[in-house]
């Protein structure tokens, strides 16, 4: 139901909850966070946000990259292992994702056959699964490969341990936002969860692809053709 993405200098944690925060007006079951500090962390809740503040208490979050979801669930119950983030078999990718995957079900039952367990009854884990398999040391290759497979709608943000300096998001048919800032960039479901850092806007349309770097944003089509962007500036208040 709600994304937000940070990369930058700042405490990503901070910036994610208060973001989530900003969101919480879209309604939710669930919340949750992974922060890349080497390794991924990730922290997930049923219930209110304030549940997943209290949980990442007893964590060491100390990266300056991360993702953060509240969900909506539509496919498997509210729970804390249905919540996002959603992690690859091996930990290695995060996801978020808002939306859903029409065509789950064959893809899980082939992912099954292929020998991949899945923890969740989500139908946004095979996004995960499938991005791991995809990946062969290029996490823009591996979101491109993988939404060509996909049908439905989907606002996505993706961390990997590998490529610790971004961060990839694609929308169709879901909001996707990028907020830009100075030595720090953001992406966000909606404008109010990120409005405290900036006023400066790329509104994202179907099928492009980010990748998001703390001093550049690269948009990108399906082709891996950068796209050019005009910025949109906000000019109403809080
Ligand atoms: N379909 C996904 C799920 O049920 C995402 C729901 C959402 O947009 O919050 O987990």
């Amino acid at each position: 139901c709600g994304i937000v993405g940070y990369i930058g200098k700042g405490n990503a944690k901070e910036v994610l909850l208060d973001g989530l925060s900003k969101l919480e007006y879209r309604g939710y079951d669930s919340a949750g966070i992974s922060v890349l500090d080497g390794k991924i962390t990730t922290v997930k809740a049923k219930g209110q946000l304030k549940n997943l503040a209290e949980k990442c208490r007893g964590v060491k979050l100390d990266g300056s990259v991360g993702i953060g979801h509240t969900r909506w669930a539509t496919h498997g119950a509210p729970s804390d292992i249905n919540s996002h983030p959603h992690l690859s078999y091996d930990g290695k990718i995060s996801i978020v994702h808002n939306g859903i995957i029409e065509n789950y079900a064959p893809l899980k039952a082939e992912l099954i056959k292929e020998g991949v367990e899945f923890v969740s009854e989500t139908d946004t884990e095979v996004l995960a699964q499938l991005i791991r398999k995809n990946y062969h040391g290029n996490l823009l290759d591996a979101v491109i490969e993988t939404v060509k497979i996909v049908e439905g709608s989907y606002g996505l943000g993706v961390i990997c341990e590998d490529e610790p300096d971004k961060i990839v998001a694609v929308r169709k048919d879901s909001p996707l936002i990028v907020g830009l800032g100075e030595g720090e960039n953001f992406i966000a479901s909606d404008i109010p969860a990120v409005l405290k850092h900036t006023r400066k806007f790329y509104l994202l349309n179907d099928n492009e692809f980010v990748v998001l770097k703390k001093d550049s944003v690269k948009i990108y089509d399906f082709d891996k053709k950068e796209i050019k962007h005009g910025v949109y500036t906000v000019t109403f208040d809080e």
